[in-house]
């Protein structure tokens, strides 16, 4: 019988709930969460049957992730970023390591993002330089999910000789002269452990290139570029989900006690209206997202376009979908017991995750109006 995703999902998302409070509350890392996605099988998801994994799907992780982020945002960003190396990896790394992310004995992450080119994540400045048998690695990461946990970072650089925009490399967490430059302590996804690296002449060995000197830009594109936007869309959904879930438990089970009958929040026109609004948005980009993994797997010609239009649409709708929650669910929504604000924290992450929701309208409209992307 073949691997069942999202029955996995469903045994971890019961571990997520009982967590995600504490992760929130702590800034802390989702571990038991992790450890039971490891004991699922879900970090093997989208390894090779090839290397003992279990050969799953970009859909079946986008099931994964959407079914989490209801519950843990902080625990569907890591498995959404470890999926994305994961993707690099797969096609571009070595056996070993392919073998220990199939058997979850090791946690990937991407570390593209600079403190020089900011969310243009596709223009790294940071340097390669060979040394023989060696690679020597100065950088300053300015965002790496699970920094303090990952077993290795996928990494961006200019070309260490010759032209392209970019190579990409696996560099170990371990490896003397990284230095993660203190936790994470933000707004929303609070577990997330994304921080700061600074490399100081990191010496790896050339043989831990991922891909061709100068393919980065090609391998973000084509591979991470995809997986990304529809994991992250998948995580900006399952929240939106979880909004709609608790904002219409709350409307239909709170009550004014001096009005009598047909005295729950429910019961006003307005309040019903607003439900039906988020209903409506989160059920228009999943239509969007499902479509375009329908495209991605399909390899149409259309698929690039709805890649982009999906991260901006699910981002978007998140926020949207967070604002109606808040303003439904009235006093008591800043309150930690109803369970939306951590929600409405946890989505506005997305929508400033590159490319960002503005950098995908003006990638979308300049596709459309046929001028070139990064022109
Ligand atoms: C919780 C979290 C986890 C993250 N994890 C990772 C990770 O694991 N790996 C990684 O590599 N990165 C990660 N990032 C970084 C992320 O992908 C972005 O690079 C980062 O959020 C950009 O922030 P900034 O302040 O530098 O943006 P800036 O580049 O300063 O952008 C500021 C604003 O300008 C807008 N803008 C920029 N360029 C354009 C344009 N061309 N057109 C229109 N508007 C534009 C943006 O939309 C944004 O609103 C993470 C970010 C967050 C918030």
């Amino acid at each position: 019988m073949s691997y069942d995703a999202l029955a996995a999902a469903e045994q971890v998302a019961d571990q997520a709930r009982a967590q995600a409070l504490a992760v929130d509350r702590d800034g802390a890392f989702p571990t038991s969460t992790l450890d039971a996605a490891r004991a699922a099988g879900l970090l093997g998801l989208l390894s090779a049957p090839a290397v003992g994994g279990r050969g799953g799907s970009l859909a079946d992780a986008a099931a994964v992730i959407e079914r989490l982020a209801r519950e843990c945002g902080s625990s569907a960003m890591v498995l959404t970023m470890h999926y994305c190396g994961t993707a690099v990896i797969e096609a571009h790394g070595a056996d070993d390591v392919r073998r220990a992310i199939a058997a979850g004995r090791h946690l990937s992450t991407l570390a593209f993002s600079e403190a020089g080119s900011r969310s243009h994540f596709w223009a790294p400045l940071s340097s390669a330089t060979a040394d023989g048998e060696s690679i020597v690695l100065d950088a300053e990461k300015s965002w790496i999910t699970s920094a303090h946990h990952a077993d290795a970072y996928v990494w961006s650089s200019r070309p260490s000789s010759g032209t392209g925009a970019s190579t990409l490399w696996l560099v170990p967490r371990g490896s003397a002269g990284l230095e993660i430059a203190g936790g994470f302590d933000g707004l929303g996804l609070r577990g997330n452990d994304s921080a700061p690296v600074r490399a100081r002449g990191v010496r790896i060995a050339a043989a831990q290139r991922l891909g061709a000197d100068g393919a980065g830009f090609e391998i973000m594109m084509g591979t991470v570029l995809p997986t990304f936007a529809l994991l992250i869309s998948a995580g900006s959904l399952g929240l939106a989900e979880g909004l709609v879930q608790k904002t219409a438990a709350h409307a239909s089970g709170t009550r004014w006690a001096h009005l009598g009958e047909k005295s729950a929040l429910a019961d006003l026109p307005t309040i019903r209206a607003y439900v039906a609004r988020m209903r409506i948005r989160v059920d228009q980009a999943k239509a969007l997202w499902r479509e375009a993994l329908s495209a991605v797997a399909a390899g149409r010609p259309d698929a690039m376009l709805l890649v982009l239009e999906t991260k901006a649409s699910a981002a978007d709708a998140a926020g949207e979908v967070a604002d109606l929650a808040m303003r439904v669910c009235g006093g008591m929504a800043f309150r930690k017991e109803v369970g939306v604000e951590r929600l409405f924290r946890d989505a506005r992450a997305a929508m400033v995750m590159a490319p960002t929701s503005d950098q995908l309208y003006d990638f979308i409209g300049k596709a459309l109006c046929g001028l070139p992307l990064f022109g």
